[in-house]
């Protein structure tokens, strides 16, 4: 073995012997409430398909007219000659229907995190953002350049300290280099992917107006499923219009991939001039665009608000069947629902006695939670019927699950 596989198995062995080794599952069938695994049908709690669009005949049809039309492939990055039509359609398909001046996508919500935060702050600016923010904000945040401070988890205590100390610091910069315009920007999630729970939006907004500071919110869970219109929790909390960056993804209830960000019309051509994971990057082939277009429409549409609806019944009646076996849910509702166990190799093993079962929900761990707080993360889809819901209820209360209750 070479000196550089030995220190990798060493490298691996530690990651295992933490319980902590993650191994790709090969799925043989489209994204559905049942997934073909290792040749076995498995009823699938894991997908954040949330409206059952991924493998919907309307996108599935757009994806193929594209194809069609405009090819595989984009042939390069939008500023150069990939800013294909459906690109347009797509991104004014999204202003509409977020109620924002512009949009622009990106290939992925990953690439819309690091482009904006990038584009709009750098070393004398502050970037605050939510300790359990995801891992997209947290790096785009660390390579801005930014100085940056975390507040603790949804507390508004401790995020109205931190803007206290950014206003101080800013103040002190402007007074000693005049060219300088330092900015706040306070970054977090409306629904967070691991725990389910909601940012106090009206709060946040209070805070960071008295601080004449920026924030962007990531819609990636919300989008499609929060609000009237279903734009997102920012529509429902009726703030909508104080949020100066929202941004989400296309992969999740979309049922596409990529990733956007909306808002006015400054910041998007700030974006298309500043976004290094935008210029540098070869446009999302068409079908994605197209297959994004089309799933934006379906939500807006009747069908969306009724799969939308029956979604919302699915996590009350799951929220309290989970609450009888004993877990303890977060008061907020959304269709990511954590089942915390705490111990990693427990989580793995609960996970895969539920496998066994015929019944998949993944287990969540370091370094995607925090050390200690593993846990099942069961999400929910429009298309999961009433005998679904009755059999993942039958197996979670026959695998005795090791829990904790706080
Ligand atoms: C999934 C996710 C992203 C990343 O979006 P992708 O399109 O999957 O890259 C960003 N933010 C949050 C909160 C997410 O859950």
């Amino acid at each position: 073995m070479s000196a550089f596989e030995t220190e990798l198995s060493r490298r691996l062995s530690a990651i295992r012997e933490q319980g902590l080794y993650r191994e790709l599952r090969r799925i043989e069938s489209p994204q559905g409430t049942r997934i073909l695994l290792d040749g076995r049908e498995l009823l699938n709690f894991s997908s954040n398909d949330y409206l059952g669009l991924a493998n919907h005949f309307r996108l599935r049809e757009a994806t193929v007219r594209a194809s069609v039309n405009f090819g595989a492939g984009s042939g390069a990055s939008r500023l150069i000659c990939g800013s294909l039509a459906v690109h347009h359609e797509l991104e004014e398909a999204l202003a509409a229907f977020k109620g924002a001046q512009a949009a622009l996508t990106f290939s992925s919500g990953y690439a819309a995190a690091m482009g904006a935060i990038g584009a709009l702050v750098g070393k004398d600016d502050v970037v605050i953002i939510d300790r359990l923010a995801h891992a997209c904000l947290v790096d785009a945040a660390r390579l801005c350049g930014a100085k940056l401070r975390v507040f603790a988890h949804n507390d508004m205590n401790d995020l109205a300290v931190i803007l206290k100390w950014a206003d101080e610091r800013v103040r002190t910069a402007s007074a000693a280099n005049r060219t300088i315009t330092p900015q706040v920007i306070v970054v977090t999630e409306s629904v967070f992917s691991m725990d389910g729970d909601l940012a106090p939006l009206r709060e946040i907004i209070e805070l960071k107006e008295k601080h004449g500071a920026w924030l962007m919110l990531d819609e990636a869970h919300a989008t499609g499923l929060y609000g009237e219109k279903r734009r997102g929790l920012a529509e429902q909390t009726g703030v909508a219009e104080q949020v100066e960056i929202q941004m989400g993804t296309l992969g999740k209830a979309l049922g596409s991939a990529g990733g956007y960000v909306c808002g006015s019309r400054a910041l998007i051509d700030c974006l298309v001039n500043r976004a290094r994971s935008f210029i540098f990057s070869t446009a999302p082939v068409p079908s994605a665009a197209a297959a994004a277009a089309a799933a934006v429409e379906l939500v807006q549409a009747e069908e969306g608000r009724s799969r939308c609806a029956s979604l919302w019944s699915m996590v009350e009646r799951v929220r309290q069947e989970l609450i009888r076996l004993g877990f303890a849910l977060p008061p907020d509702h959304s269709a990511i629902l954590p089942l915390l166990i705490g111990d990693e190799s427990d989580a793995v093993l609960t996970a895969a006695t539920l496998r066994e079962q015929g019944v998949f929900v993944p287990a969540v761990r370091f370094p995607t939670v925090a050390r200690g707080l593993a846990r099942l993360r069961l999400t929910l889809t429009a298309d999961h019927t009433t005998e679904d819901l009755n059999r993942l209820f039958r197996v979670l209360a026959a695998a005795d699950i090791v829990h904790r209750k706080s």
